[in-house]
């Protein structure tokens, strides 16, 4: 079956055709290569923001930046309103609001984020275990072998992106290609709420015609850098030699003399290991009595078990989570010299944190249960670092 790339809208569909199915255009690219793309990076526009605006949907098209206002603030997110007068992410706040006098500005709600980000990344772990976060809203994703039996990259992007849009209400735009440096500016390339996709016929390029600065790992220093070697563009990195990039570069001069070429061999270094397992449950009716509780709590642990003997993981510190009517959240924990080994252990650990709780002067209204302390191997998300 031929693959087929609609250059006007990105969209693959099954060949032969002589229109797009999505948008009617006719610059169409059979290629055998579109289905074997399989780097997608997906990044959420201008995230903050975004997530500020949807909560205040009073603030519409009006310019918004989120950041610490007074003496040394500076700006953190600018929405795109806002960007287009001259707002950028880093700016002190003086400047941002003398370029854009009538912005509202919001202080980071870093919780918030967090707990937005948590549902885009059960999206991203819908797809594939291949995930490799970079940020709270942005991750590179191996979708070769994903999880969905979708076959083709770009399908897996459009299907995160819609939910995305459909659970948090927020945009995405998604780049794919063969590697994370394309994939990365891929993404970057149809921003707000686009998709862009860079095949092998494409990506050298495509990198050719690109200012230095927009490489991924080029800041403005070494842009500066650059500029002061005549190097402005991928096609003037493009033209220097390896040694060359590496007596001014170090390291990082080889990176920057394959990604001129496209070739960009990192792979998605996923965190494979989860660093908690919990479920929780919020109650129809609130519970009273030591006894509803426990009986509540029993649920909630097979459901934490069921994942354990899924996943063959075993840890040591069981937390529970307690809400009340009135929204006080509490936990209570605990932490074993050895990994919990049976579901009968883990309900009375459960149990043991539960019941001192009791009699309660509120009603509670949601019981969770995580396990967590897998081991050595439990390691925290990956930052991004330039290739060696
Ligand atoms: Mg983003």
């Amino acid at each position: 079956m031929t693959h087929i790339l609609c250059r006007d809208c990105c969209q693959v569909f099954d060949g032969p055709a002589e229109i797009c199915d999505r948008c009617s255009g006719r610059r169409l690219l059979p290629h055998a290569e579109i289905a074997s793309l399989d780097i997608a990076h997906i990044d959420c526009d201008a995230f903050y923001a975004a997530v500020e605006k949807r909560d205040r949907p009073d603030l519409g098209n009006k310019p918004l930046i989120v950041g610490h206002s007074g003496g040394r603030g500076v700006v953190v997110t600018a929405c795109y309103v806002a960007r287009t007068f001259g707002v950028r992410s880093a700016m002190p706040m003086f400047q941002a609001l003398q370029l854009c006098p009538h912005a509202t500005v919001i202080q980071p709600d870093m919780a918030k984020y967090k707990r937005v980000s948590e549902t885009i990344r059960a999206i991203f772990a819908s797809a594939t275990t291949m995930v490799e976060p970079l940020s709270l809203d942005e991750a590179y994703l191996d979708v070769t072998e994903n999880l969905k039996g979708i076959l083709s990259a770009t399908r897996i992007a459009e299907e995160i992106r819609a939910r995305i849009r459909a659970e948090t209400e927020l945009t995405a735009s998604a780049g794919v290609s063969y590697n994370k440096f394309l994939a990365k500016l891929a993404s970057d390339h149809r921003k707000p709420d686009g998709l862009f996709v860079i095949t092998p016929q494409l990506g050298p390029a495509f990198v050719e015609t690109l200012p230095v600065r927009k490489f991924h790992g080029v800041g403005p220093a070494t842009a500066r850098k650059m500029a002061g070697l005549g190097i402005e563009t991928g096609l003037d990195l493009k033209a220097q030699s390896q040694a060359f990039l590496q007596q001014h570069f170090g390291k990082a001069g080889a990176y920057y003399y394959w990604a001129a070429r496209g070739v960009d061999e990192r792979p998605v270094r996923a965190d494979r290991i989860r660093k908690s397992v919990g479920v929780e449950n919020t109650f129809a009716a609130d519970l009273f009595t030591y006894e509803a509780a426990r009986e509540a709590l029993r649920e909630i642990v097979d459901n934490v078990w069921a994942h354990c003997e899924r996943s063959g993981v075993r840890g040591r510190t069981v937390t529970l989570k307690v809400k009340f009517t009135n929204f006080r959240v509490i936990t209570r924990s605990r932490t074993g010299q050895t990994p919990i080994i049976t579901r009968s252990e883990l309900e009375q650990l459960g149990c043991a944190l539960l019941e001192p709780l009791f009699p309660v002067a509120r009603g509670i209204r949601l019981l969770g249960v995580s396990l967590s302390s897998f081991g050595e191997a439990a390691r925290r998300d990956p930052e991004f670092v330039l290739p060696v």
